[in-house]
C-alpha cells in the first residue's frame, strides 16, 4: 500500500533576519507560497525576537511558523529560555528540536531532544526532530548506528503519538558546507529511519511520518532528493534566507 505524504519545506533562519527585514522575507514567501499551500506545507523559522512580527505577516496561513529551540518546562526560573506555550502564543505551530548546531555549540543531548518532543507535544507544536552523522561516523561505518540511537533516544516514549512529529536527517557534514548527501545517500538513510521509527510505534505510523532531509538543498539538487520515495521535504538553512531562491525549493516539493 503506497501512503501519500504531503510534503513539508521548512526554512531554518538561524541567527539571520529581524525587523523589517524579517517581515519582508517573510511577506514574499507568503505570496509566493500561497499558490502551493495545497500540494505542500511551506513553514518559516525566524529567530525568536522576530517571530511575533513575522506570524502577523503570515496571517493569511499559506505559510506556517516554527521555532528554532525551546525548553521543555512550561514556566520557571530558567534565564534566556523560551517556553513551549510562549512559542504557541507567538503564533508558531511548529518548533525545530535538536538540530546539529544545538546538539553541538549547547551540548544537547538525546535525553535533552526527547523531553523536549514531549513538552512540543504536550504544548500542540509539530517537533521536526533532527538526527544525523559527522563525516567522521560516516567515514567508520557507523552512521547507520548513530541514527538508530539517535532516534530511538529522542523519540523515546513517543509511541502512538508518531504521526503527529516530523523528523529531519542533516547529515552534519553537509550543514552550510556546500556538501548534499547524494539522492541515493539521503534515500538509503530516510529508508533506515522509517524502519527505526517502525520498531518505536508501527508500521502504519512509520509510513505515515514525514521525513525532511536537510544540508545544502538548492534549487539545483532539490528536485532529486525530494523524488526519493522515502524524502518527504526538506530543511532547509543557507537558501531559506532569499525569498526566490527559498520559493523555488519549495515547488521543487510539489510532486
Ligand atoms: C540547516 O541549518 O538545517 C541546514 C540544513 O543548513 P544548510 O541548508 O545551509 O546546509
Amino acid at each position: 500500500m503506497t501512503v501519500m505524504r504531503k510534503p513539508v519545506v521548512a526554512g531554518n533562519w538561524k541567527m539571520y533576519k529581524c525587523g523589517d527585514e524579517a517581515a519582508m522575507l517573510a511577506e514574499a514567501v507568503a505570496r509566493g507560497a500561497s499558490p502551493l499551500s495545497p500540494s505542500v506545507d511551506t513553514v518559516i523559522c525566524p529567530p525568536f525576537p522576530a517571530l511575533v512580527r513575522v506570524a502577523g505577516v503570515l496571517r493569511s496561513g499559506s505559510v506556517a511558523l516554527g521555532a528554532q529551540n525551546m525548553h521543555w518546562e512550561n514556566e520557571g526560573a530558567y534565564t534566556g529560555e523560551v517556553a513551549p506555550p510562549m512559542l504557541v502564543d507567538a503564533g508558531c505551530r511548529y518548533v525545530i528540536l535538536g538540530h546539529s548546531e544545538r546538539r553541538t555549540c549547547f551540548h544537547e543531548t538525546d535525553q535533552i531532544v526527547n523531553r523536549k518532543t514531549h513538552a512540543a507535544m504536550a504544548a500542540g507544536l509539530v517537533p521536526i526532530v533532527c538526527v544525523g552523522e559527522t563525516l567522521e561516523e560516516r567515514e567508520t561505518g557507523k552512521t547507520r548506528k548513530v541514527i538508530e540511537t539517535q532516534v530511538a533516544g529522542s523519540l523515546k516514549g513517543i509511541g502512538t503519538d508518531l504521526s503527529g512529529i516530523i523528523v529531519a536527517y542533516e547529515p552534519v557534514w553537509a550543514i552550510g558546507t556546500g556538501l548534499t548527501a547524494t539522492p541515493e545517500q539521503a534515500q538509503e538513510v530516510h529508508a533506515f529511519i522509517r524502519i527505526c521509527l517502525e520498531k518505536i510505534d508501527n508500521r502504519a505510523a512509520a509510513q505515515k511520518t514525514r521525513i525532511l532531509y536537510g544540508g545544502s538543498v538548492k534549487p539545483a539538487n532539490a528536485g532529486d532528493l525530494f523524488r526519493q520515495p522515502d524524502i518527504d521535504g526538506g530543511l532547509i538553512g543557507g537558501a531559506a534566507l532569499d525569498a526566490e531562491t527559498f520559493l523555488a525549493v519549495v515547488k521543487a516539493a510539489v510532486v
